[in-house]
This record gives C-alpha cells, structure tokens and sequence, in this order.
C-alpha cells in the first residue's frame, strides 16, 4: 500500500514536473485541454482494476455490477449531449473509434474520401501509412488555394468521379465550420455513407455553438480529450439500430478487448459537465479568444512582418498561422513561443513548400486557456504576446514576453490545492 513516491520517486517526480509545466505556462496546443479534477479522480481509481469485456448487462466477466452503473450513464449522458440514438463510449483513443467506425461502414479495398492529412485531415482518414491509407482505397479533398477553404461543388464533383463507398467530414487543423448538410446530399447522391469526425470540435457542439453532425450523419465519432475536456479517449455515435449494431461488433471484439473502465467512468463524469451551463460560457469564452487571437495577427503590423492567418479568421477554437512569408519557419516560431513560456505546435499548412518536420505554420488553440479561466483581457493580452513574438522573430526580448506570460499564469492557478497528482 506504499505511494508512488515511495514505490517510484522517479515516475513520481514526473508527475510533479509536469504539473509545475502546465502550471507555468500557457498550453496553447489546440487539441489539449486540462481534465477536471473530478475527472482525473474517476481515472485514478479501482475501476483500472477491472476487466468487462462486452456490453453493460452483457459481460463475458463475473463483477460488472458497478461498471455496468459507469458505462450506461455515460451512455445516456452522451446520447442526450449530442442528440444520439445510439453511443458507443469504449473506444480507447480517437484513432480507435475511427478504425471501429471505419471498420463498421466498409470493407477492406473499399474507397473513402477524406480531407487531406497535408491540408487539414487526420492520420485516420486515409493517410498512406495509417491503417486507414493501408486497409482501404483513399480519394482526398484538399482546400482551394486562394481561400483555404473546402469548396462543396468541387467535392461533389470529386466524389462523382471517385464513388467512394464513405464521405469523410472533419479536420484537426481547420479554422471554419463545415456545411454537414451538403456533405449528406453528395453522399446520398454518389451512394456514399457519411461519417463525420468531431474530435476537435465536439465540445462546441456539446454546448450548442456548432452546427451538430449528428442529424446528417451515419456515423460520428469524436476524441473526448479535446474540446470536451474529458479523458483521453474516443466516442461512436450513430441514429441507425442496424450501423450501431456493427459499430458495437466492430469496437469490441473487433477492435478492442477490455474497455478502459476507469476511462469510461471518467467519460461519464466528463458528459455530466459538458451538459452544464458553466461549460457552454466556457466554450464561448473559447470562441471569443480565437477570435481575439485572429483579430491581433491579422493586424497590419503582423501582416508586414510576413504572417497572416489562413481564411483571414476563425469560426472555431483555432487559429492556423501562416508563416511561408515570416523570417521564421514553423519549427522556430513554435520554439520561440516555447522559450516565452507559450506551448503550441508548429503545422503544415496547405501547399507548404517545407517539410513536416518544419513546416510553415502553427496551429494554435484557445481550449486549454478558456478552462483555465482567461476571458477577453486575458487572451487580449496573450495575443499581444504571441504577435509580438512573431513580429520580432530572432530579436525578440524573450525575457521581457515570459515575465507577461508568468504573470498570466499565476492568475489562473491550474488544479489549485493538488500538491501532485
Ligand atoms: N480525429 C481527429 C480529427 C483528430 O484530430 C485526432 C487527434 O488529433 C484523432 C481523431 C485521434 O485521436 P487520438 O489521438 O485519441 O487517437
């Protein structure tokens, strides 16, 4: 019954670095979020301990009794969030509910036609080295050059010429909405299925501020880490008893053996709070500083300096900057912002002329910082920071930039009262 402390201090010290990191900084990543520490309380716990392959009330394992509780309430939770006849909540991550999910809808040597990973799209939706690229027949869309945006008549084109058996919607670095009634009427005219990937901005959805996939969908999967705050994990939803039969049989045994039921109960505890009022002003207060964020570099300042931002805004919780015309490349704006004390990720953007490990982009995100607690003033000034920085490039005072960082930090303690976790 000893500690982690005890048993390993160095894993321990791990754990008490890395809460001093996110505390320290400004996580700016798009795709990350801080989990509520109830959340973090539900995967920390017994329920690691126990094995329920299956189906609540359909267990292959003695004892289920009680994770059987976890499963169907994050179930009914998730159905009612989304407006879902159907949920699957196992998926360990959000590249297992797409394999699941794919799995389900087609075949192996079937074609799907998803964004291009180069432009936008996920590993998962048919990059070559991917299962995806590797299992089925891959068609991609890519946005158009002037405007960065995907063009729907030019996709529907495409998809008549290609008749892919799926129509993928969805995007890791994409700073507009999606038009999910047009994605259903060309997939419904080529024979497609239509499954739409949520991952990133399902917690917009959730709180009603994003069109919702569901309706148009046959399939939608989602991560829960991302907007939606929760652990790190993947979700199904469908509307159709026959799709969501296979979904079932495709996730577990498919795909998967035992769920994660620490994970699942902290699913559950996740979908308790999207559904809150506090979380929708949550979201909205993540719009409102991708929007703040797009506004500052966007301004003529930032644009002599060679950085623009790609579409010219944000309808999401993202900004994509587009650096092809900076003095820095991807790699050194990312590691820049680092030393300033500010965590984002360098990104290729469409047509990148630099490889993936520089790119001429970054992907940065309002997520983690809306959690977090900043509002208007808050992202006014890390916009200010950020600008600033790209603006200055190499001569950049980074001293001067860390200490606003750390001022900002230190307003909005992270986890307050956890010595470690
Ligand atoms: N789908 C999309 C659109 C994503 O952006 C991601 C993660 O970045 C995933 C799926 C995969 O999620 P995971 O990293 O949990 O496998």
């Amino acid at each position: 019954n000893q500690s982690l402390a005890e048993v390993d201090p160095e894993i321990a010290a791990v754990l008490t670095d890395e809460l001093g990191r996110q505390r320290n900084t400004l996580e700016m990543i798009a795709s990350e979020n801080f989990a509520p520490r109830a959340v973090l309380e539900a995967q920390g716990s017994v329920l690691t301990n126990k094995y329920a392959e299956g189906y609540p009330g359909r267990r292959y394992y003695g004892g289920c009794e009680f994770v059987d509780v976890a499963e169907n309430l994050a179930i009914d939770r998730v159905k009612s969030l989304f407006g879902a006849k159907f949920a699957n909540v196992q998926p360990h991550s959000g590249a297992s509910a797409n394999a699941a999910a794919l799995a389900a809808m087609i075949k192996p040597g079937d074609k799907m036609l998803g964004l291009s990973l180069a432009h936008g799209g996920h590993l998962t939706h048919g990059m070559k080295l991917n299962f995806s690229g590797k299992l089925y027949e891959v068609a991609a869309y890519e946005v158009e050059a002037d405007t960065f945006r995907i063009d729907m008549d030019k996709l529907r084109e495409q998809a008549l010429r290609e008749r892919p058996q799926v129509i993928v919607a969805g995007w890791s670095a994409y700073p507009r909405q999606l038009d999910f009634a047009a994605f259903r009427s060309i997939a419904d005219e080529v024979g497609a299925l239509f499954w739409t990937d949520m991952a990133h901005f399902a917690g917009l959805v959730a709180a009603g501020l994003h069109p919702n996939p569901v309706p148009y969908s046959d399939v939608v999967t989602s991560t829960v880490h991302k907007t939606l705050a929760g652990p790190r994990s993947g979700i199904i939803l469908s509307n159709e008893a026959e799709m969501a039969k296979k979904i079932n049989s495709n996730v577990f045994p498919g795909q998967q053996g035992g769920p994660l039921m620490h994970a699942v109960a902290g699913k559950a505890v996740a979908f308790k709070i999207a559904a809150s009022e506090e979380f929708k002003e949550r979201q909205e207060r993540t719009l409102e500083g991708a929007r703040i964020l797009a506004e500052r570099l966007t301004a003529s300042d930032v644009v002599e300096a060679g950085v623009s931002v790609l579409t010219g805004g944000t309808d999401v919780h993202l900004v994509l900057v587009d650096l092809r015309n900076s003095q820095l490349d991807g790699k050194q704006a990312e590691d820049l912002l680092h030393e300033v004390g500010i965590t984002v990720n360098r990104n290729s953007v469409p047509f990148d002329p630099r490889p993936p490990m520089v790119t001429s982009g970054l992907r940065i995100g309002t997520p983690a910082l809306a959690t977090r607690g900043f509002g208007a003033a808050e992202f006014t000034e890390v916009s200010e920071i950020i600008a600033t920085a790209l603006k200055d490039g190499a001569a950049t005072d980074v001293q001067a930039l860390k200490a606003r960082v750390d001022k900002l930090a230190a307003s909005f303690p992270l986890y307050p009262g956890l010595e470690q976790w």
